[in-house]
């Protein structure tokens, strides 16, 4: 047990649910540990990293209390040097949008102002059959380092993104194959070339949109005739000269060489799997939906049919097994908003505090 301790309450994630139930819980003096996750490679490669998949976006418009401003002097003085995402230009004519890495690492910071203890691993095993609760902790790289005994867990461990599932799509991520666009949309081999981004959804306009600063012309490849995105994005995107719409076709293949990585990408009809189609690419961007990050729980706790963690109680963050909670996208299959999460996991830090008064 590390330093015998038991803890009351363990955050699992590092998105705005898991923050905001951090911060939450620090403040009802509950002094609770965050995992916010490993940084390794395996991490990286699934977009499981820390921060979550507000650390992968650029711009977040939608987020209130963020109206688009001169935020220099905010980060500067909110966060230490070393947590600044990216340095911003001071132009007092040009009000920009706090990006998700910025909103990620002030939610972070406010979590830590108000004691929460964060530990930067992840929870790879974990025992709800006992009480109190058992988690394994560590990384892929190191194994389990340490065991952490909790009455309390709340999860939010979020989701990734999802990939095709075919050979040559594994055979060149990371030489062209991604799923996100703001990690690595600016890398040379992008610049001045073709690009192909799979969806039809507001992540697939984002990351095209994303992309058309780079690439020569973005190829968007959707499964249907018109777009699942918002209606604002779906205009941004049709009237951006350089997006070209690919309808009712699906990837038949990534083509590529050893030597250059992805060189382009073999489209399909829909209805007519014979009409294939080669399309020049340097790169191939999926934006297909998400998974829910809920291996390590090795179904101890009731999932719905997609997947995501049931929440049992109507307007609560219960789980199926008590003193569990679970908030963020991790049990959001539907809103998936980084404001939504944000209120599940101050939700979930409430029912948390309330479970634990009950129960002691
Ligand atoms: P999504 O809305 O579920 O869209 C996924 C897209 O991928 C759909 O167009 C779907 O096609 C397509 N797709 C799924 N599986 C496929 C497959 N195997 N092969 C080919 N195409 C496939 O996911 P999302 O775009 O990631 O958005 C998720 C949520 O986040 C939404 O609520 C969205 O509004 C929100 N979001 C908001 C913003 C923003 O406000 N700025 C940005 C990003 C995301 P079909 O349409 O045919 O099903």
């Amino acid at each position: 047990m590390s330093g015998g301790k038991i803890r009351n309450v363990v955050i699992i994630g590092s998105g705005p649910a898991a923050w905001s139930a951090a911060i939450y819980a620090a403040r009802a003096a509950l002094e609770p540990l965050v995992f916010e996750g490993a940084v390794t490679e395996q991490n990286r490669l699934s977009g499981t990293l820390p921060l979550g998949q507000l650390a992968l976006t650029t711009e977040v418009e939608n987020y209130a209390g963020f109206p688009a401003g001169n935020l220099q002097q905010f980060l500067d003085d909110a966060l230490s040097p070393e947590r600044r995402p990216m340095p911003r230009k001071h132009d007092p004519k040009h009000k920009e949008a706090v990006t998700g890495p910025e909103l990620m690492e002030l939610m972070r910071q406010q979590a830590l102002n108000f004691g929460a203890e964060i530990r930067t691993h992840d929870v790879l095993k974990i025992d709800l059959q006992t009480s109190p609760r058992v988690l394994s902790v560590g990384s892929s790289d190191d194994g389990v380092v340490d065991t952490i005994h909790a009455k309390a867990i709340v999860i939010a461990t979020g989701a990734r993104a999802n990939y095709l599932g075919m050979p040559s799509e594994d055979h060149y991520k990371n030489r062209g194959v991604s799923a996100c666009a703001v990690c690595d949309g600016a890398l040379p081999r992008f610049r001045n070339k073709p690009l192909v981004v799979v969806g039809g959804g507001d992540s697939a306009v984002e990351e095209a949109t994303y992309l058309t600063k780079f690439a020569s012309r973005v190829y968007m490849i959707h499964r249907r005739d018109s777009l699942r995105a918002s209606k604002a994005m779906a205009h941004r995107a049709h009237h951006d000269p350089k997006i070209e719409f690919v309808w009712n076709s699906v990837v038949d293949e990534v083509l590529g060489t050893h030597k250059d990585g992805v060189t382009g990408v073999r489209v399909c009809g829909v209805s007519d799997a014979s009409a294939k189609r080669e399309l020049p690419a340097a790169g191939m961007f999926l934006a297909i939906g998400h998974t829910p990050n809920t291996t390590f729980l090795n179904g101890q706790l009731e999932l719905n049919d997609k997947g995501y963690i049931k929440y049992t109680v109507p307007f609560r963050t219960n789980t199926s097994v008590p003193g569990v909670f679970a908030a963020g996208d991790v049990a959001d299959d539907y809103y998936r908003q980084a404001i939504t999460s944000a209120g599940t996991g101050c939700m979930a830090a409430l029912d948390a505090e309330r479970w634990l008064a009950s129960h002691e």
